[in-house]
């Protein structure tokens, strides 16, 4: 037997994102900006209800959908956000990466066409591609936004099954303004689309208003939210997100994550409760310090010479390195061996993120200090070129 691999899975990479993180094991000394992994503990109230839950022996497996105090708990939360899911239309999933996996392998068929944005977060990619999806990219502007020109001829041409729309955006940090929204509503209207929309950093949208195609309440049937927890109240090791969607869609979402993992983790769904009663003066919090980072670093970047725009959510970076006449992966590599920085090269999200670098500052402001010097090192002396 010569394809031991599926030609789907031979077919995709392992994320670039990982791949840089892993180099920076062989350099001790390195400072990384790499993971989306915020460096604040888990909400106490988070972790004494996950430790009482434990010792009350709620061990057991949970019904597939996930124990109704939380999934109630996310509603409400989310009609604080302007986005109406009740109870029955939410399924809680290990981490927002498997509501990804059962969402994509729920809905497309061999040869779906997928409209992804490029750059973007790589499991969408690689996910579609698992299932058998044909992706297409659909482009970005210089700022960030959605280029819609190129995404409305698209949608005209090629007649994809589903668009992903992904804000607050990992890696670009930008965030979805009303008019935006109004005209990812036009399209999902007047077209046979269904949006995915991956929401995982809606509680990091430095913007006072936030929006979502999902609050639209006139394209529901058409809309499929994915969310989590790991960034919001810093818990990506304890693996719990959400899938939000109508019946029409849900059966087969269901279907997908029952025989994949039967339900998220017991005990930790008991802790996301707490965390939704008491624990969201912590996640307001953490995204005042993101805020501050954001600044700090900003500047910082700008002093030393960097085009970049300012993120107005999530905790990534992402100046561009054009000018320096250098690929992303190249400076990356000369970062890490000659300043002892490892950030991760914008081409890891796509072809759309050539020349542009991506820097998580989910680490904290000295940390962001001393790699900030370094980096102004760096490009001072041109070691970029070496
Ligand atoms: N979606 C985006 C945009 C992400 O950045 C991530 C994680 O970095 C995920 C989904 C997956 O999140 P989780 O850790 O909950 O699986």
């Amino acid at each position: 037997m010569n394809n031991v691999i599926s030609s789907n899975v031979q077919d995709i990479q392992i994320s670039g994102i990982r791949k840089f993180y892993n180099k920076v094991s062989k350099y001790p000394d390195a400072i990384s900006l790499t993971l989306g992994q915020p460096d604040f503990n888990v909400p106490d109230g988070i972790k004494s209800a996950l430790i009482e839950a434990m010792n009350e022996n709620k061990t057991g497996y949970t019904s597939n959908a996930g124990i109704f105090e939380l999934r109630e708990g996310i509603s409400k939360y989310l009609s604080s956000l302007s986005i109406n899911y009740n109870p029955d239309e939410i399924c809680l999933t290990i981490g927002g990466s498997e509501g990804l996996m059962d969402v994509f392998s729920a809905l497309v068929d061999r040869g779906d066409k997928v409209l992804i944005p490029d750059p973007a977060y790589p499991a969408y990619e690689s996910c579609v591609k698992i299932v058998g999806g044909q992706v297409i990219n659909y482009n970005l502007n210089d700022d960030f936004s959605i280029d819609f020109d190129n995404l409305e001829n698209i949608v005209k041409t090629e007649n994809p099954k589903i668009i992903v729309i992904s804000y607050p955006c990992n890696p670009t940090g930008a965030v979805l303004s009303k008019k935006y929204n109004e005209r990812l509503h036009k399209i999902i209207s007047e077209n046979d689309i269904i949006a995915v929309s991956d929401e995982m950093y809606a509680a990091l949208c430095f913007n006072e208003h936030y929006y979502s195609v999902a609050q639209f309440n006139d394209i529901k049937h058409k809309v499929i939210v994915i969310s989590g927890f790991s960034k919001m109240f810093s818990m990506t090791g304890l693996r719990i997100g959400y899938v939000c969607a109508e019946d029409r869609f849900m059966e087969g979402i269901m279907k997908v994550h029952q025989y994949n993992v039967s339900c998220a983790p017991s005990i930790v769904q008991w802790a996301v409760v707490e965390g939704l009663k008491n624990c969201m003066s912590d996640a307001e919090y953490m995204k005042n310090e993101f805020i501050k980072r954001r600044d700090y670093l900003y500047k910082r970047l700008k002093d030393i010479g960097f085009n970049v725009n300012l993120p107005m959510g999530a905790f990534y970076m992402f100046p561009s390195i054009r000018k320096f006449g250098i690929k992303s992966e190249d400076f990356c590599e000369s970062l890490l061996k000659e300043a002892k920085v490892a950030i991760v090269p914008g081409s890891a999200f796509g072809k759309g993120g050539e020349g542009y670098i991506r820097i998580s500052y989910a680490s904290n402001i000295d940390k962001l200090k001393l790699a900030s010097d370094r980096i102004e090192e760096f490009i001072k002396l041109g070691s970029y070129s070496k």
